[in-house]
């Protein structure tokens, strides 16, 4: 089975600690690549699961996960509503608890989720790492059979939009940060190599290799913006800066890509 499969529920991480599986959502677009990825975890002889991000308000993948089994808990990586619209619907189908960082996103009595948290939940350790940026609210969740940051190295990491299965990451330009997002990126590359699962796109088998690659892309691109600035002036918009960096890159992107100047231009002019 490859990716994109959507409708069925994919295994990725099948080890003596660890089983995570993805249910690819068919919700396809520009932001969301193939899909959202919603994440499906449990721990040997566990018949508990635990649900990464329900993904949009879609009836049929809300009803193959409800299928799957005892989902205890659903944790939400961020607030954007290709992860969170589905909320309601699987907490009326399995009466799961959900946590979050916001509160508009809490449901039954698990209360908000922490940086540092250990959650022991279906027979996994699941920490919480906060890695905002891409959001103020958005989340890690380191799982394995070890404990937390000091674990025994092989678990793997949900990276939600953090970190993508390909292409970058928007800042997003209501509460992102781009300098909140590049301290995220050397956290997570703390952690060392690690299997990535991803919000969007494929998983990936060594989250030190892309976040390296992230952080590298990163400054490549604030160098852009620099000498665009050179040479159209300091005060020039994120638009002007787009039409100037971006010139090698699908129109299609460019909105998203002026999203990503403001941010890189705010994080410049701090
Ligand atoms: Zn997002």
């Amino acid at each position: 089975m490859s990716h994109p499969a959507y409708g069925v529920l994919r295994p990725v991480v099948q080890t003596d600690t660890v089983n995570a599986s993805v249910l690819l959502c068919d919700n396809p677009g520009i932001m969301t690549l193939d899909g959202t990825n919603t994440w499906v975890l449990h721990g040997p002889g566990s018949d508990e699961m635990v649900v990464v991000d329900p993904g949009p308000d879609d009836d049929q993948h809300i009803a193959r996960l409800a299928e799957l089994g005892t989902i205890s808990l659903v944790l939400i990586s961020h607030k954007h509503e290709d992860h969170t619209g589905g909320i309601d619907k699987i907490v009326d189908a399995t009466g799961a608890t959900v946590r979050a960082v916001g509160s508009g996103f809490l449901r039954g009595l698990g209360g908000p989720l922490t940086d540092g948290e250990v959650i022991d939940a279906a027979g996994l350790r699941i920490t919480v790492l906060a890695t905002p940026g891409h959001t103020a609210d958005s989340l890690s969740f380191l799982v394995d059979g070890g404990r937390g940051e000091r674990s025994d190295g092989r678990g793997a990491v949900l990276t939600a939009d953090t970190v993508l299965g390909r292409g970058t990451t928007v800042i997003d330009d209501e509460d992102g940060s781009l300098s909140a997002y590049l301290d995220s990126l050397r956290r997570l590359q703390g952690l060392g190599q690690r299997m990535v699962l991803p919000g969007h796109g494929p998983e990936l088998a060594d989250l030190h290799a892309v976040t390296t690659m992230y952080l590298a892309h990163r400054e490549e691109r604030l160098d852009q913006v620099r000498q665009a600035l050179r040479v159209i002036g300091e005060d020039a918009t994120a638009r002007q800066v787009v039409e100037h960096v971006y010139v090698d890159v699908d129109k299609e992107l460019w909105d998203a890509a002026e999203k990503s100047v403001r941010a890189q231009l705010d994080y410049l002019r701090a």
